[in-house]
């Protein structure tokens, strides 16, 4: 189907019309420079349109310029609405891409809270960890000090001699000098425990003295193998009876602060006879037997 020339006349003129047009427009509105380069593009395209159409139509009856221009105008309507279609588009754009910002944001600050919740979740094992280590080191240190104790039993066994109060050191000298004792030396030596705390016998033995002893408070004697004596003091209790058998280690009463104490101790005397007065020292004595107070 060929062009008359009747219909590429009304081709150009009504592209000279749409230029107007759009320009006039363009300044009524105020558009922006491009929506406006939008605008032009389609207007383009409507004019080839509506030529195509016009075209496709020709006959001397509707070629006239008038009804071209209707076309014309009508094929630049729907460009226009084409154009307002597009400027949704480019809204609904903004949009989908506010979305993926938001979504972005969304997805960073889970990621953060993420990583917070595994930072968290370390410092919560690393304590724990620490929290065992504790733990062993703890063990590790009683087993120390069970073995220390299980030696110190062996030795005491090689000899059947122990300390009167278990774990506790002496805190006086043999003879110490002192205003508290009536010959004003210390005549045996001084273990502070807590009342009731276990005394017990240094050897094997039989006990020879129970009761009262006025100064000494309630009082025990034993008299040991070897011949040599050892006296407990200042008693809160006794456990055992004149003439029993008793071995080193076996418990024969409780430290007290009976008769003239100034606080709750074993008062501990090592003798050569079973009375007072006839004392040695108690520390060398003990350590002949391995002990060490
Ligand atoms: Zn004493």
């Amino acid at each position: 189907m060929a062009f008359t020339r009747a219909t590429a006349q009304l081709a150009e003129k009504l592209t000279e019309k749409l230029t107007g047009l759009t320009e006039s427009l363009t300044e009524k509105h105020h558009l922006s420079s491009r929506s406006v380069r939008t605008r032009a593009g389609l207007v383009g395209a409507a004019a080839v349109a509506v030529t195509g159409v016009v075209g496709a139509a020709a006959t001397p009856a509707i070629a006239t310029p008038d009804e071209g221009s209707r076309t014309y105008a009508l094929g630049f309507v729907q460009a226009m609405a084409v154009g307002d279609t597009i400027a949704d588009d480019v809204r609904a754009q903004a949009q989908a891409q506010q979305r993926v910002a938001d979504a972005a944001a969304e997805k960073a600050a889970e990621e953060r809270a993420a990583k917070e919740k595994a930072a968290k979740a370390a410092e919560k094992r690393r304590a724990a960890k620490e929290r065992e280590a504790a733990k062993e080191r703890e063990t590790a240190e009683k087993k120390r000090a069970n073995e220390r104790a299980d030696r110190s039993a062996e030795r005491r066994s090689a000899t059947g001699y122990v300390d009167p109060v278990a774990g506790v050191d002496t805190t006086t000298t043999y003879k110490q000098a002192g205003a508290s004792w009536s010959s004003g030396k210390h005549s045996g030596i001084d273990f502070p425990a807590n009342t009731g705390t276990p005394v017990r016998s240094v050897g094997p033995g039989t006990v020879v003295t129970v009761g009262w002893g006025g100064a000494y408070g309630n009082q025990i004697v034993i008299r040991h193998d070897d011949g040599k004596y050892t006296q407990y003091a200042h008693l809160s209790a006794t456990k055992v009876s004149a003439g029993q058998k008793v071995d080193g280690g076996q418990q024969i009463g409780a430290v007290g602060s009976t008769g003239n104490s100034t606080g709750p101790h074993l008062h501990f005397e090592a003798r050569n006879g079973a009375y007072y007065g006839s004392d040695f020292n108690p520390i060398t004595y003990l350590a002949g037997k391995g002990v060490d107070v």
